[in-house]
């Protein structure tokens, strides 16, 4: 297969969040540390009811090896530890802290150096989570064998509409984003680093070349320019294009001999290499029409939704409002306001509920809308068909496992139907038809 032509939805060159710095939240007298982020395995506590815990301190440690170090966002004390719903709609357990508002913390040990088995170590110690891939950073390079990576690629823009928190970190902690790349292709031994932005982020390339410049950053590194469409920074469409080489289920870019990074993981690992900071709080987008200060917010790790949108500020109180977790195209919307926000959330939508949004769907009318936009090539219509009359033969012909469920093809859709719901569930359907191969 060549290379996948780039589809999907245009973006627009500004978003509302666009440029604006990041705010660091005011102390929450709560928080609600989930143990698990969505495919990750569930940590098993290391504290007990009743312990004093300082910012920074572990509070739980991988059960097994696909989990990750969860330490205290704050400095308190335990007063729970209890079974809790999460924004996927999973429960997991959750240690709940009372801060003390002491200013006490502690950090990772010093390293010794930054040969690529000590980085590798301290990825792991540091509890940094990958958001593209939903799982422990480590992990990704601990257990995938002698790999040779041909190029590290750095994005230095984001996946979601709704999200600007790569260009807002490259934009305003561009030393720690460029170190921190710096450490992983260290650890990967790339010979170069690819950072891939958008058409519409010219300007901060610019700023990339003049800081590596003025700073005499001794490595090799590309530019690479997409289409700014949904959804270009997907992986799969990523390694396709930038390796030509097909990725499907059963491989992975790492097959392809490509390693990604987000500018906040190497902002996060820049922290835990040189200052030994482990990961207690992310990077995220505040949008919506029904929210005053949209903008890039810090968010300590088991803030409350509640404490969230008390401090962003809600234009019209009075009236129901859409909690949506990542975009409009394929967010999960949110029922409940203490639910915690966690270091696998990237972006957040308050919208003003409208009812009459809630349209019926149509009937097709096999305008062809979503074939043309579907970034993976496949035929969201039949793929559709194919889930209601329950034909597992026919979702295997149209390739339904390569669905990225970006969303496009409802977007797009004329008639409103929901194919990308129905096309979810078909890929339940068909792992359950297939014996869950
Ligand atoms: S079929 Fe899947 S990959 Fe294609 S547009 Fe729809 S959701 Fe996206
Ligand atoms: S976009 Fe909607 S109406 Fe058009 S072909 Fe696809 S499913 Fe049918």
């Amino acid at each position: 297969m060549g290379i996948v032509k780039l589809k999907g939805i245009r973006l627009p060159k500004n978003t509302s969040t666009t440029g604006i710095d990041i705010t660091s939240l005011r102390p929450m007298d709560f928080y609600n540390v989930p143990l698990k982020f969505k495919n990750i395995a569930e940590a098993e506590p290391v504290v007990n009811i009743g312990d004093e815990v300082k910012e920074g301190e572990l509070i739980a440690k991988p059960a097994g090896k696909f989990g990750v170090n969860i330490f205290s966002p704050v400095c308190g004390k335990v007063l729970n530890i209890f079974d809790k719903i999460t924004s996927w709609g999973e429960y997991c357990k959750h240690i709940l802290i009372m801060n003390n508002n002491k200013d006490e913390f502690v950090d990772l040990p010093e390293i010794e150096s930054v040969a690529d088995t000590v980085l590798i170590e301290r990825l792991r110690e540091s509890g940094l989570v990958d958001n593209i891939a939903n799982m422990p950073s480590f992990l990704k390079y601990a257990y995938t064998g002698q790999k040779v990576y041909k190029t590290l690629l750095v994005l230095v823009d984001d996946i979601d509409p709704n999200c600007t928190i790569n260009q807002t970190i490259l934009e305003y902690k561009i030393e720690e984003v460029v170190n921190g790349a710096k450490y992983f292709m260290n650890m990967t031994s790339a010979p170069h680093i690819t950072f891939v932005l958008s058409d519409n982020n010219k300007r901060l390339a610019d700023k990339i070349r003049k800081h590596i410049a003025e700073n005499k950053k001794n490595y090799d590194y590309k530019i690479k320019f997409l289409p700014a469409k949904y959804p270009f920074t997907n992986p799969y469409i990523m390694s396709q294009i930038i390796a030509h080489k097909k990725i499907n289920k059963k491989t992975s870019f790492l097959d392809a001999g490509v390693a990604i990074e987000t500018a906040e993981s190497c902002y996060n690992f820049c922290r835990a290499v040189e200052f030994g900071k482990p990961v207690t709080r992310k990077i995220v987008t505040i949008d919506g029409n029904n929210v005053i200060r949209k903008g890039n917010y810090a968010i300590p790790n088991g803030v409350s939704y509640e404490n969230l949108i008390d401090f962003a500020g809600i234009v019209d109180k009075n009236e129901p409002m859409k909690i949506i977790e990542g975009n409009l195209l394929h967010g999960v919307a949110q029922y409940n306001k203490e639910i915690s926000i966690s270091l696998s959330t990237n972006s957040i939508v308050l919208e003003k509920y409208n009812p009459f949004e809630m349209g019926d769907e149509f009937n097709c009318i096999s305008c062809g809308k979503c074939l043309k936009v579907c970034p993976m090539g496949l035929n969201p219509q039949r793929l559709e068909t194919a889930y209601l009359d329950n034909d597992a033969d026919e979702l295997e012909n149209l390739r339904i496992q390569s669905c990225i469920e970006c969303g496009c093809c409802s977007y797009i859709c004329p008639s409103k139907r929901y194919i990308t719901q129905r096309i979810v569930n078909a890929k339940h359907y068909n792992n359950l038809s297939n014996g869950g191969k």
